[in-house]
């Protein structure tokens, strides 16, 4: 693919997608090679998310790269003085001002790369992600295998004791035991609560 940075000035960068598709992965890539340039560059990871080690940035196969743990978007712009590139890891996590800050930081000059769930285990727009997306000048939309059929994942499927999460449980349950899979639209399994909502006479074997 051909891809043309602005010449002058910031812009933002959104690596997004399901679970599973190699984001944190493509955010360390793109990272690492800023570094190699010799460019400042600042990685900063909402603090909710204690996945593998707080002070780093780790893919699923084990990349890793040194990260601030923030907890709310202004750290961000403080933590950010004198750099020149900015990559933030799991973004869906941080309230909608991350959108101003991602802005404000680009209209300075950085670079901003912004990595992220799209849509939450529901399938709906996750937190901040619609603004941002329409906010980027780049949007990579990346691609898990689904579980299931072995095609192209673009949903994150998670399942509480085997069976598809309810519509009305909590977005974010870091560190909680449920299962998560990537999955296809076809794949994809709603909640039992929405089945029920869509069709009030449905009889499952739970019930
Ligand atoms: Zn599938």
């Amino acid at each position: 693919m051909i891809r043309n940075h602005p010449s002058c000035g910031g812009w933002i960068e959104v690596v997004c997608g399901p679970m599973f598709s190699g984001k944190s992965e493509e955010l360390i890539r793109r990272l690492r090679r800023a570094e190699i340039a010799g460019q400042r560059v600042l990685i900063a990871k909402a603090q909710i998310d204690d996945r593998y080690d707080i002070s780093h940035v780790v893919s699923h196969s084990g990349h890793r790269i040194r990260a601030v743990g923030v907890e709310d978007p202004a750290s961000i712009e403080r933590f950010s003085e004198g750099c020149d590139v900015v990559g933030i890891d799991e973004i869906q996590f941080f309230d909608p001002s991350v959108v101003e800050t991602c802005v404000a930081l680009a209209d300075r000059g950085l670079r901003v790369i912004a990595a992220g769930l799209d849509t939450d285990f529901r399938a709906e727009p996750f937190g901040p992600m619609p603004e941002l997306l329409a906010r980027a000048e780049i949007v990579d939309k990346l691609q898990a295998v689904c579980h299931r059929c072995g095609g192209a994942a673009t949903r994150t499927q998670r399942l509480v004791n085997g069976l598809p999460a309810p519509f009305s449980g909590d977005t974010i349950q870091v560190g909680a035991l449920d299962a998560y899979e990537a999955r296809c639209r076809g794949c994809f399994e709603p909640g039992e609560d929405v089945l029920r909502a869509r069709d009030p006479h449905r009889v499952t074997a739970h019930s």
